[in-house]
């Protein structure tokens, strides 16, 4: 397969090069081997990417909400007939295993294509009577928006952002992480195969220097991260002094809560995919595992079982089910907390190491007896690193899940209906899930309570991020006035 792209950037409806910008190197997690190059964009390449954006959106956001959702469903269909050769890329560009991939990522972003282009007609206004006067509203686009991404799911991303910035009008500078910044070349390419105009969906790439020159640029409306907490209050700061509308979507320490009347079979599968699915990339991952005493050994004993069963090899092969993190950095970072786990006093019970092969694979790793303020339970890991927690009574675990900084998602697994309901009433978190983990149809909000990010994405909720309401008071009578 072809990795390199035709060039590094994709702007006004075509690739575009400048070879000035510093070398960006992509490299296959499951081999280490460098698979493509390109560059960052040059402050010119910034330029031509705000500057297309800028010019094409009111002509785009003029056209019928039927027109621009008929485009949209239109690159949806092609995504899915392409859908093998988008998910062979979608591994090169994460090393997630083609299993996964072929199952979960062009066409999780073909979905957003579709629901929000379904959506782009019904974007309306309403008729506010007053007496014989009245009042319309009309949602309007905001303008350009920039979407920055991460690089645990880059097709995801950056159709997530895409559908519905371009759904209400806007247009969009998309700049994907320089970890993975294959896939959204594509998005484009497909996107104008479809007929969208030139100029309305562009790719940049770059480190976050340029990611920041989007952000405080004059030109952008508004600003949608996909990233880090830190990284979170970063561009969120600098968005808020252009007064930019924003979406946030930021990382995760997220419980998930085992009763002792559980299903232990499905609850030891909802933690292998809020843990171990994509290698633990996964920003809503369930990682503080909140076990019921009387239950704890039955389920570690069982989750032990089920982990050796991994098939973990090259992540191309479909049968492979466990590939290697995105890069060496982060497989340093995991093992750094690894070995904070361990130093800390928490009882390894499963993996621990890295694989003795090319590319940067780790065991599953599996942590028991972990105590509420070790390093490896307050610390968002992004790898495959789960921590089991004991608890006895719902008040307390209540509490402990519920303490810390982040709030992005949480799972509670019982069988009693009523603590169902109001365990995941009282979890402070965005995202929750009951006898189940890390579901994310676009048809629901998603996003994030407290440090975990502003806004959502998905559902009917996310027009409300990519469009502003203009009030137009009508008088139908003559202006009264004081003198
Ligand atoms: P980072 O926060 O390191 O980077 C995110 C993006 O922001 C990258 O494109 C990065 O560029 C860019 N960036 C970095 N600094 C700046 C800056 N000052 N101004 C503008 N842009 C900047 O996250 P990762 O890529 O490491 O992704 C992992 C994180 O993303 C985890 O915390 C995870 O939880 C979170 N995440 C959240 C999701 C959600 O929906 N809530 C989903 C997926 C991931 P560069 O790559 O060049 O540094």
């Amino acid at each position: 397969m072809q990795t390199q792209p035709k060039a590094s950037h994709f702007i006004n409806g075509e690739y575009v090069e400048d070879t000035a910008g510093t070398p960006i190197e992509v490299i296959y997690a499951a081999t280490g081997e460098k698979i493509a190059q390109v560059y960052s964009a040059t402050p010119a390449i910034v330029e031509q990417a705000l500057d297309a954006a800028r010019a094409a959106w009111p002509a785009w956001a003029a056209m019928s909400g039927t027109e621009r959702g008929r485009i949209l469903r239109r690159a949806a269909d092609m995504i899915r007939d392409r859908n093998h050769e988008l998910s062979v890329l979608e591994t090169y560009d994460t090393g997630k295993p083609y299993q996964e991939t072929i199952a979960v990522d062009a066409t999780s972003g073909a979905d957003a294509l579709e629901y929000f282009g379904g959506m782009a007609a019904t974007l309306t206004g309403e008729h506010i009577q007053l007496g014989d006067d009245w009042v319309y509203t009309r949602r309007e686009a905001l303008g350009v928006c920039v979407g920055i991404g991460a690089w645990n799911y880059p097709t995801q991303i950056a159709c997530w952002k895409g559908a519905p910035a371009l759904a209400c009008g806007n247009s969009l500078v998309f700049k994907p992480s320089e970890t993975t910044p294959l896939c959204a070349l594509k998005v484009a390419e497909i996107l104008v195969e479809a007929g969208l105009p030139k100029g309305i969906y562009n790719v940049i790439q770059g480190l976050g220097d340029v990611g920041a020159a989007l952000v405080t640029d004059d030109r952008v409306d508004k600003v949608s991260l996909t990233g880090s907490v830190p990284t979170g209050r970063k561009v969120y700061a600098a968005a808020a002094a252009g007064i930019k509308h924003v979406t946030m979507e930021l990382g995760g320490k997220s419980p998930m809560i085992v009763f002792e009347d559980a299903d232990i079979e499905n609850a030891v599968s909802g933690a292998i995919l809020g843990n171990f699915y994509s290698s633990g990339q996964v920003c809503s991952n369930g990682t503080r595992v909140f076990v019921h005493k009387d239950i704890k050994e039955a389920f570690l004993k069982r989750l032990s079982e089920r982990l050796a069963t991994a098939v973990i090899g090259d992540p191309q092969d479909p049968d492979t089910n466990f590939g290697p993190v995105v890069s060496e950095r982060q497989m340093d970072i995991v093992l750094g907390y690894i070995e904070k786990g361990q130093a800390e006093g928490a009882r390894l019970v499963y993996g621990g190491k890295r694989l003795d092969r090319d590319g940067f694979y780790l065991e599953p790793t599996v942590f028991a007896d972990v105590k509420d303020d070790m390093t490896i339970a307050r610390e968002e890991i992004f790898g495959p690193v789960m921590a089991v927690l004991d608890f006895e009574d719902e008040a307390d675990v209540m509490k402990r899940a519920n303490d810390t900084e982040f709030g992005l998602a949480a799972g509670v697994f019982t069988n009693d209906l009523t603590r169902a309901h109001r365990v995941a009433a009282g979890f402070e978190a965005g995202t929750c899930f009951i006898n189940s983990y890390n579901d994310a149809p676009v048809e629901a909000p998603f996003g994030g309570s407290k440090n975990s990010g502003v806004g959502r994405e998905n559902s009917k909720a996310a027009i409300e991020h990519y469009s502003q309401l203009k009030s137009v008071y009508v008088r139908m009578g003559d202006v009264e006035a004081p003198f």
